[in-house]
């Protein structure tokens, strides 16, 4: 297993400032946030072998560090049951990025558990040219994109920042429970966030990041997608 120091030392060494999906949660991981365990298929047969290990359903997708937004070109093949539909999706994946994409490098595809459904939530991370790293907090989905109902605060949050970003968005009757929904961990949520400002806060290279979505649940959450961008060295 690579260090966190390693993992982005071998992107900058390959002229890369955009890391995969495997390694932005690899580094998370590392710092204690809750990721989905990912891993690399770099043939048909390894893809089926490591969702019989992980146990299905599973979720493949494309690993490649020129591919940004992996479903948009039918990167991403979700809830397969059996080791026939994992080797049919890595096959597809393939297929639709070399035709979509001709010239990007692939390292592969990504193997991992298909989570149970949530509630869909983001923390994401940008700089801002006077206040440095500031983190965003909202619902994922079509809350974020079209009502943009998210909140910020500026890096190294307190405990009381996270707290205040969560229940400040919109949505927030949402996390505590909605129709019948349960509620969901909010206090999981706050460590979260503050996991994730703590990781910003010790790697000052990362100059971008992006948790989305993560799923929330009544007992934790987990995040199933994660990119982070570099500054350029
Ligand atoms: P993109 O690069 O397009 O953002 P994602 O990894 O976020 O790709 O996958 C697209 C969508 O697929 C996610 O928004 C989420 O709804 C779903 N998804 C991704 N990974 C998982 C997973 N491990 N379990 C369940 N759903 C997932
Ligand atoms: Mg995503």
């Amino acid at each position: 297993m690579l260090t966190q120091r390693e993992i982005i030392d071998r992107a900058r060494s390959e002229g890369r400032s955009l890391l995969t999906e495997i390694e932005a949660k690899e580094l998370l991981k590392q710092a204690g946030v809750s990721v989905v365990d990912t891993k690399l298929a770099t043939s048909r047969e390894e893809a089926i072998s490591i969702s019989q290990q992980l146990g299905f359903p599973v979720v493949l997708k494309i690993a490649s560090p020129d591919v940004v937004h992996k479903s948009d070109a039918g990167g991403v093949k979700l809830g397969l049951k059996t080791a026939r539909q994992a080797g049919k999706a890595y096959d597809d994946i393939l297929r639709a990025i070399k035709k979509e994409y001709p010239e990007a490098k692939i390292q592969g595809v990504s193997v991992q558990k298909m989570a149970r459904p949530g509630v869909e939530v983001i923390i994401g991370m940008s700089k801002d040219a006077q206040f440095g790293p500031v983190l965003m907090f909202g619902l994922g989905g079509v809350l974020v994109e079209i009502l943009k109902d998210v909140s910020f605060r500026i890096v190294p949050l307190t405990k009381r920042d996270a707290r205040e970003m969560i229940r400040e968005i919109k949505g927030y009757p949402l996390l505590e429970g909605y129709r019948g929904q349960e509620p969901v961990d909010v206090a999981n949520l706050e460590e979260l966030i503050l996991e994730v400002s703590n990781f910003v806060e010790q790697n000052p290279e990362v100059a971008e990041l992006d948790l989305n979505p993560i799923f929330a649940y009544s007992d934790g959450a987990v995040a199933v997608d994660a990119r982070v961008i570099l500054e350029e060295s």
